[in-house]
């Protein structure tokens, strides 16, 4: 059995106690790694404080030099990482070898963007400054951050937070999610095989439940970065030592069809937005919302794109394979169960062999079913139908998230006169709900975040203005 270490400082800590990494597909241990106590933990935090003043000093082009070795190792392993991945959370082969891709070129897109950011400055030229001065604002390290990664995107979504930070000079402890934190050592180790100094970035692993509190408000912190869960992000809110915080958490992104324009088309782009990867996507469509006129001819569309849809083992790279553990397959049977057992249409799927489920498609779900509502993260998409626009906004806006809505509508005018009436981070014209392009800002509202994400706001959140007056 392979044991993964948590590297502190540039070295492996030897550990007494473990934690077991499950392969969701066999349902057996497919490694383990450190299960660090509270001390181990603090040394990471002395580590990155240490570490943080020297690597500020040592200038942004050192550090994007750093940065870009790093990009090159992981490209030079991305077979080993993606394979990794593939076990670590059941992920398509091919869509770990794309997060890979992805994740590099976010790195080199986040040093293109600070090398475009300007410093503020001001002089008595400037509106509102009567004194003879020259101001100027340049943006520097936070100090020391807390990056606390989800398991569906483990290495997309630490990078995404880690690359901003370090290249303004930001030191890190790193707490990868559970499953996921065997390819978040690895990244650790390219980083610091990369030459990142002792100190810079820290993982640090162990389940969240048990060392989360510890990690969170260690009086260290100088920011916090998470993705996941709305309750572990309201604790965070909390308890947190630091509340400079930047929330990414769940969503119950919704599809709402004005018009029965392109049917077919809209169907195909639905049913790549809710399913892929089964689902676990904070951005899937969670939800249909349209008339009943509507939504008797594209619920067909619908019925026949899901039942194309590929099941299978992820190294065989189908869309849906095994979710992430049986607790959270369980989770979507018994949101399927309640909305059935309430009156809604099984149009497609509801079987499941182990925490391997069919892609569902329910038709007929009312706003007193639980699927109506809560996150499946799994591979179910409800539809419901309303007849008016301004009941599907209310309905839309109902929930507790506010993560992205897509409207689908031939007529723009009208999906823009919607979409500014939703209360969501963003919303999509006939595009479906997705993160990215990454050079968008991306952000939730309501309980779906706090903060803003994207490559320029991340550089913006980790570093704060530093300004010099000069009296002339
Ligand atoms: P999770 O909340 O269970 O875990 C997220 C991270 O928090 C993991 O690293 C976990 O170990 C850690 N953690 C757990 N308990 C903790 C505690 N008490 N203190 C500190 N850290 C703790 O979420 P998950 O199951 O890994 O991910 C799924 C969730 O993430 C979904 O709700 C999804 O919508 C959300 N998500 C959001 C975005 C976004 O950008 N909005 C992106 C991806 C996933």
């Amino acid at each position: 059995m392979d044991k993964f270490k948590a590297i502190i400082d540039n070295k492996e800590i030897e550990t007494t106690s473990y934690l077991d990494i499950m392969d969701p597909t066999t349902g057996e241990v497919y490694g383990q790694v450190s299960a660090l106590n509270a001390e181990e933990i603090d040394l990471a935090f002395k580590a990155a404080k240490s570490a943080q003043k020297d690597w500020e000093k040592l200038g942004v082009e050192k550090r994007t030099e750093l940065l870009i070795k790093w990009r090159d190792l992981m490209l030079e392993n991305e077979e080993d990482l993606a394979t990794t991945m593939m076990h670590e959370i059941a992920k398509a082969y091919k869509d770990c070898l794309t997060e890979i891709r992805r994740t590099a070129e976010y790195i080199d897109l986040t040093i293109a963007e600070y090398n475009d950011m300007e410093v503020l400055t001001f002089d008595k030229n400037s509106k509102g400054v009567t004194e003879d001065i020259h101001a100027e604002y340049k943006r520097i390290a936070k100090g020391v951050g807390v990056a606390i990664s989800p398991f569906n995107y483990p290495v997309n979504l630490t990078v995404s937070k880690l690359a901003p930070g370090l290249l303004t000079g930001n030191t890190f402890v790193y707490k990868p999610a559970t499953q996921g934190s065997i390819v978040g050592i690895k990244i650790t180790k390219l980083a610091v095989e990369a030459g990142i100094p002792a100190g810079v970035l820290n993982v640090v692993t162990g389940r969240g439940r048990d060392i989360g509190d510890v990690i969170v408000t260690n009086p260290l912190i100088d920011f916090i970065s998470f993705t996941g869960s709305v309750p572990v992000g309201r604790r965070l809110m909390e308890i947190s030592s630091s509340k400079d915080l930047v929330l990414e958490l769940g969503g119950k992104d919704a599809a709402i069809l004005l018009d029965d324009h392109n049917l077919e088309a809209i169907a195909k782009d639905i049913v790549a937005g809710a399913y892929s990867y089964s689902g676990q996507r904070c951005t899937a469509i969670k939800r249909v919302i349209t008339t009943n006129s509507i939504a008797d001819k594209l619920t067909p569309f619908l019925k026949d794109e899901v039942s194309k849809l590929s099941v299978g083992l992820p190294s065989e790279n189908p869309i849906i394979t095994p979710m992430i553990d049986m607790k959270s397959a369980d989770f979507v049977t018994d949101l399927i169960n309640d909305a059935t057992s309430k009156g809604a249409t099984l149009v497609y799927g509801g079987t499941r062999d182990k925490n391997l489920l069919t892609p569902t498609l329910l038709d007929n779900v009312t706003v007193d079913m639980n699927v109506a509502w809560e996150e499946p993260f799994g591979p179910v998409l409800p539809i419901i139908r309303i007849e008016t626009v301004e009941e599907m906004i209310k309905v839309a806006n109902k929930s507790n998230f506010g993560l992205q809505t897509t409207v689908y509508s031939r007529d723009i005018d009208k999906a823009y006169s919607v979409a500014e009436q939703l209360e969501v981070g963003t919303v999509n014209i006939n595009r479906r709900t997705q993160r990215g392009p990454d050079v968008l800002p991306f952000l939730g509202v309501k309980d779906s975040g706090f903060g803003v994400q994207g490559i320029k706001e991340t550089i913006i959140s980790t570093t704060r203005y530093r300004g010099i007056i000069i009296k002339k």
